[in-house]
């Protein structure tokens, strides 16, 4: 079996650098495609492309890149956060905060539990539990304060309440 070698390999392109990661087969013009931390690396138009550059949230080529420095001995500190921040990129912002009691679910979830028992609503006027229990002096109708609370009355906790 022929071992691969660029020299005098057929059909390989001898003006210019050979793709990073088709080697021996690489076919057409390659070109430097610039990532972060001042690591740039030769590709062929496919591996250089959008599609095979954010395949798979990036994995594709950023295993494949990794695999071929380290084989090389050159996957410097650079080049490895050259390649994190390529898969951070493509994993996209962080999760927006999210606003008011959402963004503590377990308070959240525990006041819907307790005011689902009936405890009384702090809001509730004489702590009175909530409107689907109301009195006829505390109509279901009376205006409850607006944001969360509300919300909180009108999806789950309030038909989770006894009628
Ligand atoms: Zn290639």
């Amino acid at each position: 079996m022929g071992l691969v070698t660029l020299h005098k390999a057929r059909g390989v392109p001898v003006k210019q650098p050979v793709c990073a990661i088709c080697v021996d087969r690489t076919r057409g013009k390659t070109r430097l495609v610039k990532l972060t931390y001042g690591v740039a690396v030769q590709l062929c138009e496919g591996h250089a492309s959008d599609e095979f550059l954010t395949r798979r949230g990036g994995r594709d080529v950023v295993v494949t890149l990794m695999r071929i420095w380290q084989a090389n001995g050159c996957l410097t500190s650079a080049r490895h956060k050259a390649l994190d921040a390529h898969l951070a990129r493509l994993a996209g912002p962080p999760p927006r905060a999210k606003q008011g009691s959402y963004a503590w679910p377990g308070v959240r979830q525990a006041a819907e539990r307790l005011f689902a028992r009936g405890v009384p609503q702090p809001w509730s006027p004489g702590g009175s539990p909530a409107p689907s229990s109301a009195t006829p002096n505390h109509p279901a109708t009376a205006p409850s304060p607006a944001g969360t609370d509300r919300r909180w009355l009108t999806t789950g906790t309030a038909a989770a309440l006894p009628p």
